[in-house]
């Protein structure tokens, strides 16, 4: 569904990201992986099928994302689908969250998505057309305790994403967002036994999604299947908040 195409996945070392990157990849993309881990980053590219480099990129310096995004046409002549999902948590009630705690969330969720949109919308709107998707969150949709900073960003990517959308539609270049539930990754095996369980009860599916669910509906709208959806939002969350 992607033969011949060129994706780059930011922090895709791991968990969501680098499911994303090999559905991509077994779908004949060539691949470029951005995260602050260049170790990690340069091994999840040659554990892939296809074409792919990892570099190292902190989504929330402009000067890193148009690098790899330079990266992505000089390696491979073109940058049709960014995925926008690198991603922290700096969990906190508002009464303890620290000031540094809330600015680092919004920086990485929603500075980070503003850079990798625009500066990727600018090459593939000189191009003819490419495909944005950008990683929210249902913590964006309903909020969570404990997560003032991350429901706000996730909440932003939201917003960001369907402006940007209106903006650019006429140039041939979709922006969407998917939104997951509980999936199981590094980020959310971090949580306390108890709080699983809880988010877990929540479910209709009666489970915790895994990453390649994620990245499926990411290759939906990286492809031509979603060619008349943009601005859209898909949320991946068997069932939950509905
Ligand atoms: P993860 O922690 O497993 O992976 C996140 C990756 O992002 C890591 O490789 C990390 O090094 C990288 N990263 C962090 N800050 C970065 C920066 N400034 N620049 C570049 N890379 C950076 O997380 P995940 O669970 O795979 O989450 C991926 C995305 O999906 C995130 O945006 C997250 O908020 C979102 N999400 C996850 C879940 C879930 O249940 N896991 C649910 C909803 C949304």
């Amino acid at each position: 569904m992607l033969e011949g195409h060129t994706a780059v996945i930011t922090g895709a070392a791991q968990g969501i990201g680098l499911a994303i990157a090999r559905t991509f990849a077994e779908h004949g993309a060539n691949i470029v992986i951005g995260d602050l881990d260049r170790a990690k980053a340069e091994e999840a590219a040659a554990s892939l099928p296809t074409p792919a480099v990892g570099l190292h990129c902190d989504v929330t310096s402009e000067a890193d994302v148009a690098g790899l995004l330079s990266a992505a046409v000089d390696s491979f002549g073109s940058l049709d689908v960014m995925v926008n999902n690198a991603g922290i948590t700096r969990d906190a009630t508002m009464r303890t969250m620290t000031e540094q705690q809330f600015d680092d969330v919004v920086q990485v969720h929603l500075r980070g998505c503003w850079n990798g949109t625009r500066l990727a919308a600018n090459i593939m709107r000189t191009s003819g057309g490419g495909s944005i998707i950008n990683l929210s969150s249902i913590s964006g949709k309903v909020g969570f305790i404990g997560q003032t900073n991350y429901s706000a960003a996730k909440a932003g990517v939201v917003g960001l994403s369907k402006a940007a959308a209106k903006e650019v539609a006429h140039l041939g270049v979709r922006v969407n967002v998917v939104q997951p539930g509980l999936i199981r990754t590094a980020m959310t095996e971090a949580m306390p036994a108890k709080v699983w369980d809880q988010k877990l009860s929540e479910v209709p599916m009666q489970r915790a999604g895994e990453p390649e669910e994620v990245a499926s509906v990411a290759l939906f709208y990286a492809s031509k299947l979603s060619s008349y959806m943009t601005g859209t939002v898909a949320e991946v969350t068997g069932g939950r908040y509905m």
